[in-house]
């Protein structure tokens, strides 16, 4: 049985292409068929307004609320802010491991130049954040995918895939989720 992966905006326009995230997204997790969902406005319940941010624990809710099983995996992109109690801000959030998952543009921008790198490192977020929703903790590797990114920095030093190890991890957890 296929598993499968739907991306779905966020609230207004996303700064990024969705539909050529998908296209890298494919290629990096040939396991998974990989979709683009219609949007979903502005999760108006997670906002924080003395952070000016988005709980991203409440995105996770939400979308397990507002998407059906038949949808398989979610993966919610915002243009806002995340937060989550303790930190100043999260690039995304997932359930580990379970059905949804959410990530944000809004801190991987950069500056002038930089922007280009925008598409890279959504596509680096988004395969972490599925890592996760596959069952993966954070890797030490600071090369692998599964790395904890606390700046932008760490996202662009990683690489977009997962570690041998990681792999090998995600192989052992689908074998273990085939019944009989
Ligand atoms: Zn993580
Ligand atoms: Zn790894």
């Amino acid at each position: 049985m296929s598993d499968s992966l739907n991306l779905i905006r966020l609230g207004p326009a996303a700064d990024v292409a969705l539909e050529k995230v998908k296209l890298r997204l494919s290629d990096n997790l040939p396991d998974l068929h990989v979709g683009v969902s219609q949007p979903l406005e502005t999760p108006a319940m997670a906002f924080d307004s003395l952070r000016n941010q988005y709980h991203s624990t409440r995105i996770l809710a939400i979308l397990e609320q507002t998407t059906s099983f038949e949808t398989g995996r979610v993966l919610g992109v915002a243009s806002f802010d995340l937060f989550v109690p303790g930190m100043n801000y999260v690039f995304g959030e997932a359930r580990c491991p379970g059905r949804v998952a959410v990530i944000s543009t809004y801190r991987l921008r950069g500056r002038g130049s930089e922007a280009r790198h925008l598409e890279s490192r959504v596509v680096k977020e988004a395969v972490h954040e599925t890592g996760h929703m596959l069952g993966l903790k954070h890797c030490l590797r600071p090369s692998c995918v599964m790395y904890f990114s606390e700046r932008v920095e760490d996202t662009d030093r990683k690489l977009d895939n997962f570690c041998s190890e990681c792999e090998g991890k995600i192989r052992l957890i689908e074998v273990e989720q085939i019944p009989g």
